[in-house]
């Protein structure tokens, strides 16, 4: 399989092999915890990472194999670890940082991710400062001795901030130090960030990459472009890995070590894996990616008209507006379409939201985002409620904002569907 064809080629084809078997045209699930070693010494070789193959679900599996390849094909990348979920964030972290350590991070992120590194990882000793993510010179003031990561979303959450990725990647190559972005709002179709000097990306493949709601699944994605071995930063990378056999990961896998390490240690010792079945369901979305994100950016936009001269509208925020703050960097990095995260608000505030919401039919009110039907959500008390009033204005997030996932519905229906909401707040508006 040539990773010389076009996008649209290997989204149907990267990391398959037809079954030699029985010919299988789809990537068969393979459902099966663990798999039958000829003899000891494959065994022992699968294990110790001196060949590949299969032992175990947890680690590796074909039909997660294909998905893996693909992604990473499509991304541009050496390599990727499927997940159970896209808040695998803490392996890829952890993969490279340990006690002590510091992370530059953007100040709009999914709250999962903020919650992570502003609660959970200090409980582990990693700390990180949040940055505005257009604030490039925050950036490079925040980067301390021990830092050892920077990362961000490329397109903020929901403040729908983009982040210069040359600008910021070449604050991490003056440090030495690694440029992680949470790609999910953008997939590869989008954006390929490591054109742009990224070094490694997450996703969560349950949005757009999947594409229909049915399986939550994430992916690591290595670019293979870190010099790990030219600075001492990084021992778990560098040093001998001792459940290994004193293995050194960067000798061994070089552009690939990065995933490696994430797949030798986080899928052994903590055991986030993609289930078979959740990587078959993903891969069928996957086909059809370039198709369905051209449709959601086409009505994307259609919508992003009709709210903008609405009379129950106060604001409508999507990169694709020229007053956006990052309109010039969502030409550069995202001509394609910045993405089809809409954020709006309504005129009498939070009330006026909520009837909105649940006024609407057509569009689903649900926390998820990326599906091929519409949904809406109030971040205020939702997906951004756990964390607090300062994180809160740091994200962007006012209390009458909704934020809209366009779907790929007809979209005069999801106009009149909005009609319908708007007509419900009328009596709210001052
Ligand atoms: N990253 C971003 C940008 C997200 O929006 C989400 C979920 O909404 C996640 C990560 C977490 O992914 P998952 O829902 O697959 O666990």
């Amino acid at each position: 399989m040539s990773f010389f064809y076009e996008f649209d080629t290997l989204s149907l084809h990267a990391g398959q092999t037809i079954d030699p078997v029985f010919g299988a045209r789809a990537a068969p699930i393979y459902q099966t915890t663990s798999y039958v070693f000829p003899d000891t010494d494959t065994a022992s070789s699968i294990f110790n990472l001196e060949r590949g193959g299969h032992a175990y679900t947890r680690i590796t599996t074909p039909t997660v194999g294909v998905l893996e390849q693909r992604i990473a094909a499509l991304e541009g990348g050496s390599a990727a670890v499927c997940t159970s979920s896209g808040m695998a964030t803490f392996c890829a972290i952890t993969a490279i940082l340990s006690q002590g350590d510091h992370i530059v991070a953007s100040s709009q992120m999914y709250g999962g991710n903020i919650s992570l590194m502003k609660n959970t990882l200090p409980r582990f000793g990693i700390t990180a400062t949040f940055v505005d993510p257009t604030d490039i010179d925050g950036f490079r003031a925040a980067m301390q001795d021990n830092t050892k990561l920077i990362y961000g979303e490329l397109i903020g959450n929901p403040g729908l901030d983009i982040l210069d990725l040359e600008a910021i990647a070449a604050i991490g190559k003056e440090h030495q130090v690694p440029f992680m972005v949470d790609a999910t709002f953008n997939t590869p179709y989008l954006c390929r960030c490591f054109d742009y000097g990224v070094n490694m990306t997450v996703h969560s493949i349950t949005k757009w990459m999947g594409g229909h709601g049915v399986a939550i699944g994430g992916v690591v994605v290595d670019g293979g472009n870190f010099d790990w071995g030219a600075t001492d930063k990084y021992p778990t990378i560098t040093e001998p890995y001792a459940p290994f056999s004193g293995m050194n990961i960067w000798e061994e896998f070089g552009p690939a070590a990065f995933a490696t390490r994430i797949r030798a240690e986080a899928m052994r010792d903590i055991g986030p894996s993609l289930a078979p079945m959740n990587a078959f369901l993903l891969l069928q979305g996957l086909e059809t990616l370039s198709m369905r994100m051209d449709k959601h950016m086409a009505n994307t936009l259609e919508l992003i008209d009709f709210l903008k001269d609405h009379d129950q509208v106060t604001f409508v925020n999507h990169p694709s507006l020229p007053d956006h703050s990052s309109h010039e960097l969502a030409k550069k990095y995202l001509p394609k379409g910045a993405g089809s995260i809409v954020a709006f608000g309504v005129k009498g505030g939070r009330e006026a939201g909520k009837a909105f919401i649940e006024n609407s039919q057509l569009a689903s009110h649900l926390a998820n985002v990326g599906d091929a039907k519409t949904l809406i959500i109030h971040p205020a008390t939702t997906t951004h409620s756990r964390i607090d009033a300062e994180a809160l204005v740091a994200a962007g997030i006012t209390e009458d904002m909704i934020r809209l996932s366009v779907g790929l519905e007809d979209v005069k229906d999801i106009k009149a569907d909005f009609e319908n909401g708007f007509r419900s707040i009328r009596k709210f508006a001052k």
